[in-house]
Protein backbone atom coordinates (compact mmCIF):
# COMPACT_ATOMS: atom_id res chain seq x y z
CA UNK A 1 0.00 0.00 0.00
CA UNK A 2 3.05 2.15 -0.39
CA UNK A 3 0.94 4.66 -2.56
CA UNK A 4 -1.45 5.48 -0.14
CA UNK A 5 1.07 6.35 2.38
CA UNK A 6 4.04 9.00 2.65
CA UNK A 7 5.84 7.37 5.76
CA UNK A 8 5.48 3.56 5.36
CA UNK A 9 7.29 2.07 2.26
CA UNK A 10 6.73 -1.40 1.57
CA UNK A 11 5.51 -1.92 4.95
CA UNK A 12 8.35 -0.16 6.74
CA UNK A 13 8.18 2.20 8.75
CA UNK A 14 10.06 5.34 7.12
CA UNK A 15 12.34 6.33 10.17
CA UNK A 16 12.85 9.74 9.11
CA UNK A 17 9.10 10.45 9.63
CA UNK A 18 8.35 11.11 13.44
CA UNK A 19 6.52 8.29 14.34
CA UNK A 20 3.37 8.81 16.30
CA UNK A 21 2.53 6.79 19.86
CA UNK A 22 0.15 4.62 20.27
CA UNK A 23 -2.61 5.55 23.60
CA UNK A 24 -1.47 2.77 25.94
CA UNK A 25 -4.71 3.47 27.84
CA UNK A 26 -7.68 3.84 26.20
CA UNK A 27 -10.79 4.49 27.57
CA UNK A 28 -13.58 3.08 24.83
CA UNK A 29 -16.35 6.04 24.85
CA UNK A 30 -18.64 5.11 21.80
CA UNK A 31 -20.35 1.42 22.21
CA UNK A 32 -23.86 2.50 21.55
CA UNK A 33 -26.14 2.20 18.41
CA UNK A 34 -26.11 5.96 16.51
CA UNK A 35 -28.99 6.75 15.02
CA UNK A 36 -30.18 10.31 14.50
CA UNK A 37 -26.84 11.37 16.46
CA UNK A 38 -28.15 10.20 19.08
CA UNK A 39 -26.89 6.76 21.01
CA UNK A 40 -29.14 4.09 21.57
CA UNK A 41 -29.24 0.74 23.43
CA UNK A 42 -30.31 -2.44 22.05
CA UNK A 43 -34.53 -2.57 21.64
CA UNK A 44 -33.81 -6.26 22.92
CA UNK A 45 -31.44 -5.29 25.58
CA UNK A 46 -28.50 -7.66 24.08
CA UNK A 47 -24.98 -6.51 24.21
CA UNK A 48 -21.87 -8.50 22.10
CA UNK A 49 -18.40 -8.62 23.53
CA UNK A 50 -15.59 -7.48 21.29
CA UNK A 51 -11.78 -8.69 22.13
CA UNK A 52 -8.56 -7.98 22.06
CA UNK A 53 -7.16 -10.57 19.17
CA UNK A 54 -3.34 -9.89 20.30
CA UNK A 55 -4.18 -10.48 24.80
CA UNK A 56 -7.56 -12.37 23.67
CA UNK A 57 -9.04 -9.56 26.18
CA UNK A 58 -12.51 -8.62 26.10
CA UNK A 59 -11.77 -4.60 25.24
CA UNK A 60 -15.65 -3.92 26.01
CA UNK A 61 -19.73 -5.16 25.46
CA UNK A 62 -21.53 -3.25 22.20
CA UNK A 63 -25.44 -3.00 21.91
CA UNK A 64 -26.38 -5.68 19.67
CA UNK A 65 -28.62 -4.15 17.17
CA UNK A 66 -31.03 -6.20 15.58
CA UNK A 67 -33.93 -6.30 12.86
CA UNK A 68 -35.99 -3.79 14.81
CA UNK A 69 -32.80 -1.78 15.59
CA UNK A 70 -32.03 -1.59 11.61
CA UNK A 71 -35.54 -0.62 11.30
CA UNK A 72 -35.03 2.35 13.60
CA UNK A 73 -32.02 3.37 11.66
CA UNK A 74 -33.59 3.10 8.33
CA UNK A 75 -37.06 5.29 9.66
CA UNK A 76 -34.37 8.22 10.61
CA UNK A 77 -31.87 7.41 6.88
CA UNK A 78 -35.58 7.78 5.02
CA UNK A 79 -36.70 10.88 7.34
CA UNK A 80 -33.36 12.51 6.71
CA UNK A 81 -33.90 11.85 2.60
CA UNK A 82 -37.23 13.19 2.68
CA UNK A 83 -37.50 16.18 0.27
CA UNK A 84 -37.18 19.67 2.22
CA UNK A 85 -35.08 17.81 5.02
CA UNK A 86 -32.26 19.78 5.79
CA UNK A 87 -29.72 17.29 4.28
CA UNK A 88 -31.73 17.53 0.92
CA UNK A 89 -31.84 21.17 0.90
CA UNK A 90 -28.45 21.89 1.43
CA UNK A 91 -26.22 22.90 -1.82
CA UNK A 92 -23.97 20.46 -3.22
CA UNK A 93 -20.80 22.69 -2.18
CA UNK A 94 -21.69 22.26 1.70
CA UNK A 95 -22.07 18.78 1.39
CA UNK A 96 -18.70 18.59 -0.04
CA UNK A 97 -17.59 20.98 3.25
CA UNK A 98 -19.03 18.82 5.52
CA UNK A 99 -16.97 15.50 4.28
CA UNK A 100 -13.69 18.13 4.37
CA UNK A 101 -14.79 18.83 8.11
CA UNK A 102 -14.82 14.94 8.72
CA UNK A 103 -11.37 14.84 7.48
CA UNK A 104 -10.09 17.21 9.18
CA UNK A 105 -11.55 15.73 12.86
CA UNK A 106 -9.79 12.23 11.44
CA UNK A 107 -6.69 13.97 11.50
CA UNK A 108 -6.83 15.67 14.68
CA UNK A 109 -7.86 11.95 16.35
CA UNK A 110 -5.77 10.32 14.30
CA UNK A 111 -3.89 8.94 16.98
CA UNK A 112 -6.94 7.62 18.94
CA UNK A 113 -8.62 6.27 15.69
CA UNK A 114 -5.48 3.90 15.10
CA UNK A 115 -5.28 3.36 18.53
CA UNK A 116 -8.74 1.90 18.26
CA UNK A 117 -7.90 0.14 15.73
CA UNK A 118 -5.14 -1.25 16.78
CA UNK A 119 -6.56 -2.81 19.82
CA UNK A 120 -9.61 -4.52 17.56
CA UNK A 121 -8.06 -5.58 15.06
CA UNK A 122 -4.29 -7.00 16.14
CA UNK A 123 -2.91 -4.44 13.32
CA UNK A 124 0.44 -3.07 13.88
CA UNK A 125 -0.66 0.29 15.16
CA UNK A 126 2.17 1.89 12.36
CA UNK A 127 0.41 0.48 9.86
CA UNK A 128 -3.20 1.93 11.00
CA UNK A 129 -1.87 5.22 11.53
CA UNK A 130 -0.19 5.43 8.21
CA UNK A 131 -2.23 3.20 5.84
CA UNK A 132 -5.69 2.71 6.87
CA UNK A 133 -5.77 6.30 8.61
CA UNK A 134 -4.58 8.09 5.50
CA UNK A 135 -6.47 6.03 3.27
CA UNK A 136 -9.44 6.99 5.05
CA UNK A 137 -8.62 11.00 5.03
CA UNK A 138 -7.56 10.73 1.26
CA UNK A 139 -10.85 8.97 0.50
CA UNK A 140 -12.71 11.81 2.36
CA UNK A 141 -10.96 14.47 1.00
CA UNK A 142 -11.17 13.17 -2.33
CA UNK A 143 -15.03 12.67 -2.50
CA UNK A 144 -15.15 15.80 -0.73
CA UNK A 145 -13.82 17.61 -4.07
CA UNK A 146 -16.77 15.73 -5.87
CA UNK A 147 -20.07 16.92 -4.29
CA UNK A 148 -20.74 20.06 -6.21
CA UNK A 149 -19.29 18.27 -9.72
CA UNK A 150 -21.74 15.52 -10.23
CA UNK A 151 -23.38 16.78 -13.05
CA UNK A 152 -25.87 15.74 -16.05
CA UNK A 153 -25.71 16.14 -19.17
CA UNK A 154 -28.25 17.77 -22.34
CA UNK A 155 -28.67 15.29 -25.08
CA UNK A 156 -29.64 16.61 -28.32
CA UNK A 157 -32.85 14.92 -29.78
CA UNK A 158 -35.63 16.42 -31.86
CA UNK A 159 -35.71 20.11 -32.47
CA UNK A 160 -38.81 20.44 -30.49
CA UNK A 161 -37.50 18.68 -27.49
CA UNK A 162 -35.26 19.20 -24.28
CA UNK A 163 -33.57 16.54 -23.16
CA UNK A 164 -31.43 16.63 -19.81
CA UNK A 165 -30.16 14.04 -17.14
CA UNK A 166 -30.20 14.24 -13.72
CA UNK A 167 -27.60 12.55 -11.64
CA UNK A 168 -29.91 11.75 -8.33
CA UNK A 169 -28.79 10.16 -5.15
CA UNK A 170 -30.43 6.89 -4.85
CA UNK A 171 -31.31 7.48 -1.20
CA UNK A 172 -30.67 5.43 2.32
CA UNK A 173 -27.62 3.05 1.36
CA UNK A 174 -27.06 0.11 3.41
CA UNK A 175 -23.10 -0.43 3.95
CA UNK A 176 -21.77 -3.64 5.61
CA UNK A 177 -18.12 -3.90 6.07
CA UNK A 178 -15.79 -6.48 6.91
CA UNK A 179 -13.29 -6.48 10.06
CA UNK A 180 -9.94 -6.92 7.73
CA UNK A 181 -9.99 -2.50 7.04
CA UNK A 182 -12.93 -1.84 9.39
CA UNK A 183 -12.49 1.97 9.16
CA UNK A 184 -11.36 1.94 5.51
CA UNK A 185 -13.91 -0.33 4.05
CA UNK A 186 -16.43 2.28 5.77
CA UNK A 187 -15.41 5.22 4.26
CA UNK A 188 -14.83 4.06 0.86
CA UNK A 189 -18.46 3.41 1.20
CA UNK A 190 -19.58 6.42 3.39
CA UNK A 191 -17.35 9.05 1.23
CA UNK A 192 -18.96 8.69 -2.14
CA UNK A 193 -22.27 8.00 -0.50
CA UNK A 194 -22.40 11.10 1.64
CA UNK A 195 -21.35 13.74 -1.30
CA UNK A 196 -23.87 12.12 -4.03
CA UNK A 197 -26.30 13.15 -1.60
CA UNK A 198 -27.34 9.75 0.15
CA UNK A 199 -28.33 8.78 3.31
CA UNK A 200 -26.76 5.63 5.46
CA UNK A 201 -27.41 2.73 7.57
CA UNK A 202 -24.10 1.25 8.70
CA UNK A 203 -23.59 -2.43 9.97
CA UNK A 204 -19.45 -2.47 10.99
CA UNK A 205 -18.37 -6.37 11.06
CA UNK A 206 -19.36 -8.01 14.50
CA UNK A 207 -15.42 -8.81 15.57
CA UNK A 208 -14.25 -4.74 14.79
CA UNK A 209 -17.30 -2.17 15.33
CA UNK A 210 -15.22 0.30 17.98
CA UNK A 211 -13.71 2.66 15.04
CA UNK A 212 -17.38 2.84 13.51
CA UNK A 213 -18.84 3.80 16.34
CA UNK A 214 -16.44 6.28 16.91
CA UNK A 215 -17.13 8.12 13.59
CA UNK A 216 -20.59 8.40 14.59
CA UNK A 217 -19.66 10.70 17.72
CA UNK A 218 -17.09 12.84 14.56
CA UNK A 219 -20.70 13.05 12.52
CA UNK A 220 -22.56 14.73 15.51
CA UNK A 221 -19.37 16.94 15.89
CA UNK A 222 -19.06 17.85 12.25
CA UNK A 223 -23.07 18.95 11.81
CA UNK A 224 -24.23 16.42 9.55
CA UNK A 225 -28.30 16.28 10.03
CA UNK A 226 -29.63 13.60 11.92
CA UNK A 227 -30.32 10.39 10.78
CA UNK A 228 -27.79 11.29 7.76
CA UNK A 229 -25.48 8.20 8.73
CA UNK A 230 -26.82 5.82 11.09
CA UNK A 231 -24.70 2.97 12.47
CA UNK A 232 -26.13 -0.24 13.95
CA UNK A 233 -23.35 -3.15 15.70
CA UNK A 234 -24.41 -6.49 15.35
CA UNK A 235 -24.57 -9.68 13.79
CA UNK A 236 -24.63 -10.83 9.97
CA UNK A 237 -27.38 -12.91 9.94
CA UNK A 238 -29.21 -10.62 12.46
CA UNK A 239 -28.57 -7.19 11.72
CA UNK A 240 -26.68 -7.75 8.55
CA UNK A 241 -29.56 -9.70 6.90
CA UNK A 242 -32.57 -7.21 8.31
CA UNK A 243 -30.19 -4.38 5.87
CA UNK A 244 -29.87 -6.77 3.06
CA UNK A 245 -33.64 -7.29 2.69
CA UNK A 246 -35.02 -4.21 4.02
CA UNK A 247 -37.86 -2.66 1.52
CA UNK A 248 -36.97 0.85 2.02
CA UNK A 249 -32.88 0.53 1.50
CA UNK A 250 -32.26 1.27 -1.94
CA UNK A 251 -28.58 0.61 -2.13
CA UNK A 252 -25.94 -1.97 -0.39
CA UNK A 253 -22.63 -1.97 0.07
CA UNK A 254 -20.63 -4.88 0.80
CA UNK A 255 -17.27 -6.10 1.25
CA UNK A 256 -16.57 -9.68 2.58
CA UNK A 257 -16.86 -13.61 2.00
CA UNK A 258 -18.26 -14.38 -1.27
CA UNK A 259 -20.56 -16.85 0.49
CA UNK A 260 -22.25 -14.08 2.09
CA UNK A 261 -22.10 -11.87 -1.25
CA UNK A 262 -24.24 -14.63 -2.69
CA UNK A 263 -26.58 -14.04 0.29
CA UNK A 264 -26.79 -10.83 0.08
CA UNK A 265 -27.03 -10.43 -3.84
CA UNK A 266 -30.06 -13.20 -2.99
CA UNK A 267 -31.70 -10.93 -0.39
CA UNK A 268 -31.79 -8.04 -2.34
CA UNK A 269 -33.67 -9.91 -5.78
CA UNK A 270 -36.16 -10.95 -3.09
CA UNK A 271 -37.15 -7.84 -1.54
CA UNK A 272 -37.08 -5.04 -3.56
CA UNK A 273 -34.41 -5.55 -6.12
CA UNK A 274 -32.08 -2.56 -4.46
CA UNK A 275 -28.59 -1.89 -5.88
CA UNK A 276 -25.95 -3.80 -5.00
CA UNK A 277 -21.96 -3.39 -5.11
CA UNK A 278 -19.88 -6.52 -3.56
CA UNK A 279 -16.34 -6.31 -2.97
CA UNK A 280 -15.51 -9.97 -2.02
CA UNK A 281 -12.59 -12.04 -2.16
CA UNK A 282 -9.29 -12.84 -4.67
CA UNK A 283 -6.89 -15.53 -5.29
CA UNK A 284 -4.69 -12.86 -6.86
CA UNK A 285 -1.88 -13.87 -9.22
CA UNK A 286 1.45 -12.34 -9.18
CA UNK A 287 3.75 -13.26 -12.12
CA UNK A 288 7.44 -12.94 -11.78
CA UNK A 289 9.36 -12.85 -15.04
CA UNK A 290 12.82 -14.14 -15.11
CA UNK A 291 14.02 -10.70 -16.35
CA UNK A 292 12.47 -8.46 -13.74
CA UNK A 293 13.57 -6.86 -11.28
CA UNK A 294 14.53 -9.81 -8.64
CA UNK A 295 14.88 -7.36 -5.18
CA UNK A 296 11.29 -5.67 -6.43
CA UNK A 297 9.79 -8.42 -7.50
CA UNK A 298 10.78 -10.53 -3.80
CA UNK A 299 9.76 -7.52 -1.36
CA UNK A 300 6.51 -6.71 -2.84
CA UNK A 301 5.60 -10.70 -3.47
CA UNK A 302 6.29 -10.86 0.39
CA UNK A 303 4.97 -7.43 1.20
CA UNK A 304 1.71 -8.31 -1.09
CA UNK A 305 0.85 -11.67 0.94
CA UNK A 306 2.20 -10.91 4.38
CA UNK A 307 0.66 -7.46 4.74
CA UNK A 308 -2.17 -7.30 7.41
CA UNK A 309 -1.78 -10.88 8.26
CA UNK A 310 -2.29 -11.62 5.01
CA UNK A 311 -6.08 -10.90 5.46
CA UNK A 312 -6.72 -8.89 2.48
CA UNK A 313 -8.77 -9.38 -0.22
CA UNK A 314 -5.75 -8.47 -2.48
CA UNK A 315 -3.00 -10.75 -1.04
CA UNK A 316 -0.11 -12.11 -3.33
CA UNK A 317 -2.11 -15.49 -2.84
CA UNK A 318 -0.78 -17.30 -6.32
CA UNK A 319 2.74 -16.15 -7.20
CA UNK A 320 3.79 -17.31 -9.94
CA UNK A 321 7.61 -17.22 -10.83
CA UNK A 322 9.38 -18.41 -13.85
CA UNK A 323 11.59 -21.71 -13.89
CA UNK A 324 14.51 -19.90 -14.00
CA UNK A 325 14.55 -17.72 -11.58
CA UNK A 326 12.41 -20.50 -9.47
CA UNK A 327 15.01 -21.56 -6.90
CA UNK A 328 16.60 -17.84 -5.95
CA UNK A 329 13.42 -16.39 -5.85
CA UNK A 330 12.08 -19.25 -3.16
CA UNK A 331 15.54 -18.82 -1.79
CA UNK A 332 15.16 -14.94 -1.09
CA UNK A 333 11.47 -14.97 -0.36
CA UNK A 334 12.37 -17.83 2.51
CA UNK A 335 14.80 -15.26 4.00
CA UNK A 336 12.13 -12.42 4.36
CA UNK A 337 9.43 -14.60 5.37
CA UNK A 338 12.09 -15.56 8.66
CA UNK A 339 12.95 -11.98 9.01
CA UNK A 340 9.55 -10.97 9.52
CA UNK A 341 8.76 -9.53 13.04
CA UNK A 342 5.73 -10.93 14.63
CA UNK A 343 4.27 -9.30 18.00
CA UNK A 344 2.91 -6.95 19.94
CA UNK A 345 1.19 -4.49 17.12
CA UNK A 346 1.31 -1.82 19.59
CA UNK A 347 5.67 -2.22 19.30
CA UNK A 348 6.94 0.03 16.25
CA UNK A 349 9.14 -2.50 15.08
CA UNK A 350 6.62 -4.98 14.36
CA UNK A 351 5.45 -6.06 10.72
CA UNK A 352 2.98 -8.68 11.89
CA UNK A 353 0.11 -9.20 14.50
CA UNK A 354 -2.39 -11.96 15.63
CA UNK A 355 -5.09 -13.58 13.12
CA UNK A 356 -8.35 -11.56 13.64
CA UNK A 357 -10.52 -14.11 15.94
CA UNK A 358 -9.69 -17.78 16.38
CA UNK A 359 -12.14 -19.31 13.35
CA UNK A 360 -9.91 -17.85 10.63
CA UNK A 361 -6.69 -19.17 12.76
CA UNK A 362 -8.46 -22.69 12.85
CA UNK A 363 -8.93 -22.09 8.64
CA UNK A 364 -5.28 -20.73 8.04
CA UNK A 365 -4.18 -23.64 9.65
CA UNK A 366 -6.24 -25.73 8.36
CA UNK A 367 -5.22 -24.99 5.47
CA UNK A 368 -1.56 -25.28 6.03
CA UNK A 369 -1.90 -28.90 6.91
CA UNK A 370 -3.56 -29.41 3.50
CA UNK A 371 -1.07 -27.57 1.90
CA UNK A 372 1.71 -30.29 3.92
CA UNK A 373 -0.32 -33.25 2.84
CA UNK A 374 -1.30 -32.38 -0.76
CA UNK A 375 2.77 -32.69 -1.10
CA UNK A 376 3.83 -28.57 -1.24
CA UNK A 377 7.25 -28.07 0.07
CA UNK A 378 7.18 -25.98 3.29
CA UNK A 379 10.01 -23.96 3.39
CA UNK A 380 9.27 -21.85 6.31
CA UNK A 381 6.38 -21.54 9.06
CA UNK A 382 3.64 -23.41 8.90
CA UNK A 383 2.75 -23.70 12.59
CA UNK A 384 1.16 -21.26 15.01
CA UNK A 385 3.65 -19.32 17.26
CA UNK A 386 3.36 -21.47 21.03
CA UNK A 387 1.60 -20.15 23.78
CA UNK A 388 0.89 -17.00 21.96
CA UNK A 389 -3.01 -16.75 21.16
CA UNK A 390 -3.37 -16.15 17.59
CA UNK A 391 -0.14 -15.67 16.16
CA UNK A 392 1.09 -17.53 13.19
CA UNK A 393 4.33 -17.98 11.79
CA UNK A 394 4.77 -16.74 8.46
CA UNK A 395 5.02 -19.49 5.96
CA UNK A 396 6.10 -19.70 2.90
CA UNK A 397 5.33 -23.16 0.39
CA UNK A 398 7.64 -24.08 -2.98
CA UNK A 399 6.51 -27.10 -5.34
CA UNK A 400 2.95 -25.82 -4.92
CA UNK A 401 0.90 -26.85 -7.83
CA UNK A 402 -2.57 -25.61 -9.24
CA UNK A 403 -4.80 -28.58 -7.84
CA UNK A 404 -3.64 -27.83 -3.66
CA UNK A 405 -6.28 -26.29 -2.28
CA UNK A 406 -3.41 -23.26 -1.31
CA UNK A 407 -3.39 -22.80 -4.39
CA UNK A 408 -7.21 -22.55 -5.00
CA UNK A 409 -8.62 -21.03 -2.00
CA UNK A 410 -8.52 -17.93 -0.11
CA UNK A 411 -6.59 -18.68 2.49
CA UNK A 412 -6.62 -14.36 4.47
CA UNK A 413 -3.79 -15.67 6.40
CA UNK A 414 0.13 -15.28 6.49
CA UNK A 415 0.59 -17.96 3.61
CA UNK A 416 2.88 -17.83 0.13
CA UNK A 417 2.29 -20.15 -2.96
CA UNK A 418 5.02 -19.85 -5.16
CA UNK A 419 4.69 -21.98 -7.91
CA UNK A 420 6.83 -22.54 -11.45
CA UNK A 421 5.97 -21.40 -14.97
CA UNK A 422 7.52 -21.78 -18.12
CA UNK A 423 5.74 -19.55 -21.07
CA UNK A 424 3.34 -16.67 -21.07
CA UNK A 425 0.77 -18.41 -22.59
CA UNK A 426 1.23 -21.08 -19.89
CA UNK A 427 0.97 -18.50 -16.60
CA UNK A 428 -2.35 -16.24 -18.52
CA UNK A 429 -4.34 -19.61 -18.58
CA UNK A 430 -3.43 -20.32 -15.18
CA UNK A 431 -3.41 -17.13 -13.51
CA UNK A 432 -6.77 -16.89 -15.10
CA UNK A 433 -8.10 -20.17 -13.99
CA UNK A 434 -10.07 -19.35 -10.77
CA UNK A 435 -13.09 -18.08 -10.06
CA UNK A 436 -11.98 -14.80 -8.94
CA UNK A 437 -10.31 -11.86 -10.44
CA UNK A 438 -9.80 -9.13 -8.47
CA UNK A 439 -6.23 -7.97 -8.78
CA UNK A 440 -2.92 -8.72 -10.81
CA UNK A 441 0.98 -8.29 -10.12
CA UNK A 442 3.06 -8.68 -12.67
CA UNK A 443 6.91 -8.17 -12.64
CA UNK A 444 9.08 -7.46 -15.62
CA UNK A 445 11.45 -5.17 -17.72
CA UNK A 446 10.12 -5.82 -20.74
CA UNK A 447 6.91 -3.48 -21.97
CA UNK A 448 5.46 -5.89 -24.46
CA UNK A 449 4.92 -8.89 -21.94
CA UNK A 450 3.93 -6.60 -19.25
CA UNK A 451 1.21 -4.80 -21.75
CA UNK A 452 0.49 -8.51 -22.94
CA UNK A 453 -0.30 -9.58 -19.08
CA UNK A 454 -2.25 -6.46 -18.28
CA UNK A 455 -4.73 -6.95 -20.97
CA UNK A 456 -4.74 -10.93 -20.73
CA UNK A 457 -5.29 -10.96 -17.04
CA UNK A 458 -8.82 -11.41 -16.24
CA UNK A 459 -9.00 -8.94 -12.81
CA UNK A 460 -10.35 -5.43 -11.96
CA UNK A 461 -6.59 -4.20 -10.81
CA UNK A 462 -3.37 -5.20 -12.93
CA UNK A 463 -0.23 -4.14 -10.64
CA UNK A 464 3.17 -3.89 -12.52
CA UNK A 465 6.33 -3.38 -11.01
CA UNK A 466 4.29 -2.52 -7.89
CA UNK A 467 2.10 -3.85 -5.31
CA UNK A 468 -1.10 -2.94 -3.50
CA UNK A 469 -0.61 0.94 -5.31
CA UNK A 470 -3.99 1.70 -4.15
CA UNK A 471 -5.40 5.29 -5.17
CA UNK A 472 -8.56 7.31 -3.68
CA UNK A 473 -8.97 8.83 -7.51
CA UNK A 474 -8.32 4.86 -8.72
CA UNK A 475 -11.03 2.51 -9.45
CA UNK A 476 -11.20 -0.41 -7.35
CA UNK A 477 -13.22 -3.73 -7.48
CA UNK A 478 -13.39 -6.96 -9.11
CA UNK A 479 -13.94 -9.22 -12.30
CA UNK A 480 -15.93 -12.78 -12.13
CA UNK A 481 -16.84 -13.98 -8.57
CA UNK A 482 -14.89 -11.48 -6.68
CA UNK A 483 -16.98 -8.69 -7.08
CA UNK A 484 -19.74 -6.61 -8.61
CA UNK A 485 -19.40 -2.58 -9.12
CA UNK A 486 -16.61 -0.29 -8.50
CA UNK A 487 -15.58 1.65 -5.59
CA UNK A 488 -13.13 4.65 -5.34
CA UNK A 489 -12.50 7.38 -8.10
CA UNK A 490 -14.95 8.69 -10.25
CA UNK A 491 -16.33 5.39 -11.19
CA UNK A 492 -17.65 4.71 -7.81
CA UNK A 493 -20.12 8.19 -8.06
CA UNK A 494 -22.29 5.90 -10.77
CA UNK A 495 -22.80 3.39 -7.83
CA UNK A 496 -24.59 6.05 -5.68
CA UNK A 497 -26.27 8.11 -8.17
CA UNK A 498 -29.34 7.50 -10.26
CA UNK A 499 -29.61 8.77 -13.62
CA UNK A 500 -32.88 10.48 -14.55
CA UNK A 501 -34.08 11.87 -18.50
CA UNK A 502 -36.22 15.26 -18.65
CA UNK A 503 -37.46 15.49 -21.50
CA UNK A 504 -39.58 18.38 -22.27
CA UNK A 505 -41.74 19.40 -25.58
CA UNK A 506 -41.05 22.57 -26.30
CA UNK A 507 -44.72 24.34 -27.27
CA UNK A 508 -43.99 25.58 -30.59
CA UNK A 509 -41.15 24.71 -33.07
CA UNK A 510 -38.72 27.60 -33.34
CA UNK A 511 -39.05 29.65 -36.16
P1 LIG B 1 -18.21 -12.27 6.15
O1 LIG B 1 -19.09 -13.16 6.94
O2 LIG B 1 -18.43 -12.15 4.69
O3 LIG B 1 -18.26 -10.82 6.86
C1 LIG B 1 -18.38 -9.59 6.22
C2 LIG B 1 -19.56 -8.79 6.75
O4 LIG B 1 -20.79 -9.43 6.36
C3 LIG B 1 -19.62 -8.72 8.28
O5 LIG B 1 -20.09 -7.45 8.65
C4 LIG B 1 -20.63 -9.80 8.60
O6 LIG B 1 -21.22 -9.69 9.87
C5 LIG B 1 -21.63 -9.62 7.50
N1 LIG B 1 -22.53 -10.77 7.30
C6 LIG B 1 -22.33 -12.08 7.62
N2 LIG B 1 -23.40 -12.82 7.28
C7 LIG B 1 -24.31 -11.97 6.75
C8 LIG B 1 -25.63 -12.14 6.23
N3 LIG B 1 -26.22 -13.33 6.19
N4 LIG B 1 -26.27 -11.06 5.75
C9 LIG B 1 -25.69 -9.83 5.78
N5 LIG B 1 -24.45 -9.61 6.28
C10 LIG B 1 -23.77 -10.66 6.75
O7 LIG B 1 -16.72 -12.67 6.36
P2 LIG B 1 -16.08 -13.51 7.58
O8 LIG B 1 -16.91 -14.71 7.91
O9 LIG B 1 -15.81 -12.56 8.66
O10 LIG B 1 -14.75 -14.03 6.91
C11 LIG B 1 -14.79 -15.20 6.08
C12 LIG B 1 -13.92 -15.06 4.88
O11 LIG B 1 -14.36 -13.95 4.12
C13 LIG B 1 -12.46 -14.76 5.14
O12 LIG B 1 -11.74 -15.90 5.42
C14 LIG B 1 -12.05 -14.15 3.85
O13 LIG B 1 -11.77 -15.17 2.93
C15 LIG B 1 -13.28 -13.39 3.40
N6 LIG B 1 -13.22 -11.95 3.71
C16 LIG B 1 -12.97 -11.11 2.69
C17 LIG B 1 -12.85 -9.76 2.94
C18 LIG B 1 -12.54 -8.81 1.84
O14 LIG B 1 -11.87 -7.82 2.08
N7 LIG B 1 -13.04 -9.03 0.64
C19 LIG B 1 -12.98 -9.27 4.23
C20 LIG B 1 -13.29 -10.16 5.27
C21 LIG B 1 -13.40 -11.50 4.98
P3 LIG B 1 -20.52 -10.46 11.11
O15 LIG B 1 -19.26 -9.77 11.37
O16 LIG B 1 -21.46 -10.37 12.24
O17 LIG B 1 -20.33 -11.87 10.66
MG1 LIG C 1 -12.30 -7.01 18.40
Amino acid sequence: MAALNGAVENGQPDRKVPLPRPLRSLEVKYTKIFINNEWHESTSGKKFPTYNPSTLEKICDVEEGDKPDVDNAVEAAKAAFQRGAPWRQMDALSRGRLLHKLADLLERDRVILATLETMDTGKPFLQAYFIDLEGCIKTLRYYAGWADKIQGRTIPVDENFVCFTRHEPMGVCGAITPWNFPLLMLVWKMAPALCCGNTLVIKPAEQTPLTSLYIGSLIKEVGFPPGVVNIVPGYGPTAGAAISTHHSIDKIAFTGSTKVGKLIKEAASKSNLKRVTLELGGKNPCIVCADADLDLAVECAHQGVFFNQGQCCTAASRVFVEEQIYPEFVKRSVEYAKKRLVGDPFDARTEQGPQIDQNQFDKILELIESGKKEGAKLECGGLAIEDRGLFIKPTVFSEVTDNMRIAKEEIFGPVQPIMKFKSIEEVIRRANSTEYGLTAAVFTKNLDRALTLASALQSGTVWINCYNALYAQAPFGGFKMSGNGRELGEYALAEYTEVKTVTIKLSQKSP
